[in-house]
C-alpha cells in the first residue's frame, strides 16, 4: 500500500501534485556540425503548469546543458558514442549572478 501524498515533490503546489507530467522531447541539430541537442519541456496534464528547470545556466552550447531564458526548455548537447565533434557548433551561455 502506498501513500500518494508522501510522493509529492518539495515545493509542488498544494492545489495540484503535478503527478501526471507530459514530457516533450525534441532532437535538433544546426549547421555543419554533428552535434545535436535533446530539448526537453514538460507540462502538468492536470493543472497545465509548465515545468521550470533548475540548476542549469541559461543558453546552449556543445560542452554543457543549458536552458531557455524562461527556464522551460532544457537543452542537452550530445554526440553518438565514439564520435568526435565536427564542424562549428553555435552556442552561448549566460551565467546568472
Ligand atoms: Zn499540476
Amino acid at each position: 500500500m502506498s501513500d500518494e501524498k508522501s510522493q509529492r515533490p518539495v515545493g509542488a503546489s498544494s492545489q495540484c501534485p503535478h503527478s501526471d507530467l507530459h514530457f516533450t522531447l525534441n532532437n535538433s541539430g544546426f549547421g555543419d556540425t554533428n552535434l545535436h541537442y535533446l530539448e526537453i519541456t514538460a507540462r502538468c496534464k492536470i493543472c497545465g503548469a509548465d515545468i521550470v528547470w533548475r540548476g542549469v545556466s541559461m543558453g546552449m552550447g556543445p560542452d554543457r546543458p543549458g536552458i531557455s531564458p524562461d527556464g522551460k526548455e532544457l537543452r542537452l548537447p550530445f554526440l553518438a558514442e565514439g564520435e568526435e565533434l565536427t564542424g562549428r557548433p553555435i552556442g552561448f551561455s549566460i551565467r546568472r549572478a
